[in-house]
């Protein structure tokens, strides 16, 4: 049997086509896409519950172009478990291999690393998120994908939901991670990035209370607004979000530190650079103690 080759580090460079390329749309698929996410370091099997593209955020940095109304608005369960072993065995059998986007890395597409909720909305704001659950933890066992995770990445506004709750209890029984996003310090801050009429304590909330049911990850996009980096106040506000959480008894795994690496629709959100970007989490590893890894 033909095998592809590795390479020495299997490092996944932003530059990478592959990895500039996120979409949400893969052949005739409606929930279930494709992508290596340097972040998962490989192969991702992205789950999007919002075709709707239906957040209760509104990000100045968001890449999902709302301008194109989008489509199905519940997630049809029978649909999303046919696509997603299709899926999974399409990678296993190194079909994603032969196909043009993919055939720059062939050797990362065949372990599945994680099942993401991740979509072009808020995850959490669909109304059957437990069953959701359900069918990825049914197909993963059933595909013999033990130690894939199920990744939830979420603005963190829904987390305090009943059926969420029931959602990340079966979650945590299969191999689960949620990635909370937290961007700002402050209720301004907040506003000015993130644009969300969900109160900011509420978020804080949710992340402190999902932290101490188990450990999560949180998400934070840097970035520049109309030139301007998060200000030193600004960013010791938001360590000590992070403390309070810590302190509070959440367990924080690790924060993950980005900044913008596609086009947005607002010219004025902008990428930091790498330097910029790295003194950032510098300070943010000495105010927290946490483990910062950064994607520039
Ligand atoms: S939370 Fe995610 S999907 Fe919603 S607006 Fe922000 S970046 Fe876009």
């Amino acid at each position: 049997m033909a095998t592809e080759p590795k390479p020495v580090s299997v490092e996944l460079k932003s530059s990478l086509a592959v990895v500039q390329d996120h979409s949400r749309h893969f052949s005739d698929f409606t929930f279930v896409y494709p992508v290596i996410s340097r972040r998962s370091r490989g192969l991702s099997i992205g789950i999007n519950v919002n075709p709707d593209k239906i957040c209760n955020f509104d990000c100045i940095y968001c890449e999902v172009d709302r301008r194109i109304p989008g489509t199905v608005s519940r997630v049809d369960l029978n649909q999303l478990r046919d696509e997603l072993a299709a899926m999974i065995h399409f990678a296993q059998d190194g079909g994603l291999a032969k196909e043009p986007k993919f055939n720059e890395v062939p050797w990362l597409t065949r372990d599945v690393r994680d099942i993401a909720f991740s979509g072009d909305g808020e995850p959490t704001m669909i109304a059957n998120f437990e069953e959701v659950v359900q069918v990825v933890a049914d197909v993963k066992r059933e595909a013999g994908l033990h130690t894939t995770k199920i990744v939830l990445i979420t603005d963190a506004a829904g987390l305090d939901k009943a059926s969420v709750k029931r959602g990340l209890e079966l979650m945590d029984v299969n191999a689960g991670e949620v990635w909370g996003k937290l961007d700002a310090g402050t209720p301004d801050y907040f506003k000015l990035v993130n644009r969300s009429n969900v109160r900011f304590e509420r978020i804080l909330e949710n992340l402190l209370e999902t932290a101490r049911a188990r450990p999560i990850l949180i998400q934070t996009l840097l970035l520049k607004v109309h030139g301007q980096a998060m200000d030193a106040d600004e960013l010791e506000a938001y360590c000590a979000r992070l403390n309070t959480i810590t302190a509070g008894g959440g367990s924080i795994e690790m924060v993950q530190a980005y900044t913008i690496a596609r086009p947005t629709p607002e010219a004025y959100a902008t990428r930091l650079d790498k330097a910029e970007l790295e003194a950032m989490a510098t300070l943010i590893r000495t105010r927290t103690s946490l483990i910062v890894q950064t994607f520039d």
